[in-house]
This record gives C-alpha cells, structure tokens and sequence, in this order.
C-alpha cells in the first residue's frame, strides 16, 4: 500500500483532458466542415475551462489539465489562464490523434509538434503525458522515458501507480492509472454519429462515491478525468462541486497534482524489474 504524506489514506487527482475540438477533429477529419459537431469542442474553450478553473479558484484545490497542441496554439488566451491559477499542464498529443503502433514516425511527430507548441506557446516543458483517449504504445512508453517525462497516465491496470519496465529491465517511467469508470466521457460525450445515452448526475455520481470509497480503502489512487466541454456543463459542474464535497467528508484524502503524486511515489517506492505485475505488452 501506497504511504501518502502527512498519513493521508488515498491520493485524489482531479485531471481535465482540455481537447476543445481537437478530439471531434482526429475522430474524423470531415468533422472540419460540420461546426455543428465541432461547438461541442468550442464550448469547452469558451464555457467549460472558465467553469471548471472558478470551481477551483472556490474549492482552492489544484488540478492537472492534459492539452493538445493544437489547443495550445489555437487557444492560447485560456491554457494562459489555467496555468495563472496555478494548474499544472501536461502533453495530449497534438492533434489529439490515436496511437497506432504500427506508424512510430507518427508518434515521434505528434510527441514533438505537442512538446514544441507547449514551450514556444507557454513556456510549459510537461512533466506528465496523457495519451489521446487512453490508446498508447510500447514506443511511446519508451520515447517518454527517453524525452525525460516523469509519469504517464494513460493505461488501466491498476489503481496505485507502479514504475513500466523498459527492455533490458530498465526503469521506465510513472504511470498513474486510471479507468473510463471515472471519467466523465463514456456518461456525457454525445456524437451524432455513435448516439450512446447521457446519464443522470446521479447515476454518475453513485458510480464515482463508490470507485472513491472502495479506492480509499485499498489507499490507492483516485486518478478523475475530467473533459471542461462534458464537465463544463452548467449542472455537471454542480455535480463535480458535489463529489469533491462527499470526498471531503473523510477528511483523509490527499488533493494532489498528477506530477505531486508521482514525484512522492517515486521517492517512496524502489524499481523492482522482477515485480511480477509488470505489465509484458509494455515492456520493449
Ligand atoms: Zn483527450
């Protein structure tokens, strides 16, 4: 079990994937002329960011936002604001497209063009990475240990975070886990194209609660994902009000960055290559 500082009992990282249109742009290129599809996107930029960073401001807790570089580019004015208040910023790609292993000269370019609108832009050099809708590679892992980032955050396999292990048994870098059971997309995200149902905040939230309680109790980590154009809606932003107070209600619960929880994993916790959770499609 995971020890959190100051004999906290779970970590809770509250992360908001800022894909403004990009992630309507990278699912089909001819959503470029359907600005129907893509005001979804802008309505994470013009309504869900102010929404979600004045919930903050309120709750004065500190969030981790995972933006594309196009965002970067074309939104610049609001990734300025999220990191005035303090938030941290990490990489999602650049054009927010999906991993495919068989084409690494397209992940090197999407790693490179997202590093470079981040520094030129904002002055950011990420510690952390998020991969497009959670879809990752064994090269990826591996050109993010080698580019020098921290953590990852975009696989499943646990609730704690743990070291990859690159081949040779080298140490790779964190990854902070976390599911689509505690991300707001599979409940909000609506495509004309793919019609799935929109849930109830209640629905949601009884979801949530219990992957916070049973999480809790297992003292691992609550990693929530977060999208300002899903969570952004007037009355889900209640319901994230809502949740962040049911957590508070233990008082144990440690409110952290992603880069705070895997900078004090990592000073806690040694790398072990014969660890045998080790994940074998990572490892190249
Ligand atoms: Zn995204």
């Amino acid at each position: 079990m995971t020890v959190w500082p100051h004999g906290r009992r779970c970590a809770l990282t509250l992360t908001f994937d800022f894909d403004a249109e990009t992630n309507w742009l990278s699912r089909d290129p001819a959503n470029a002329k359907r600005p129907g599809t893509l005001s979804q996107g802008t309505y994470g930029a013009r309504v869900g960011v102010p929404a979600v960073l004045s919930l903050l401001r309120e709750e004065e807790l500190t969030g981790t936002f995972f933006i594309p570089g196009w965002v970067v580019e074309n939104r610049t004015g609001r990734c300025e604001e999220i990191l005035k208040d303090g938030h941290e910023v990490g990489h999602h790609g650049y054009l927010h497209k999906w991993v495919d292993p068989d084409r690494p000269e397209e992940e090197l370019a999407e790693m490179e063009a997202g590093l470079d609108a981040l520094r030129s832009k904002l002055g950011v050099v990420p510690a952390g990475y998020r991969s497009p809708a959670g879809e990752t590679s064994p090269n990826l892992i591996r050109l993010l240990t080698e580019k020098g980032f921290l953590y990852d955050s975009s696989l499943m396999d646990s609730v704690e975070p743990y070291y990859h292990c690159l081949s040779g048994d080298r140490r790779g870098l964190v990854e902070l886990p976390w599911h689509w059971s505690l991300d707001d997309a599979p409940f909000l995200l609506f495509a004309i194209s793919s019609p799935r149902p929109i849930f109830t905040n209640e629905h949601i939230l009884s979801i949530w609660k219990a992957e916070f309680e049973a999480i809790r109790e297992m003292g691992g980590l609550i990693n929530l994902v977060m999208h300002p154009q899903a969570i952004g809606r007037p009355s889900r932003i209640q319901m994230l009000r809502r949740f962040i107070e049911f957590t508070r209600g233990f008082g144990d619960v440690w409110y952290a960055t992603c880069s705070d929880v895997a900078r004090h994993w990592s000073s806690q916790n040694d790398f072990d290559p014969q660890d045998a959770a080790i994940n074998p499609f990572i490892r190249v």
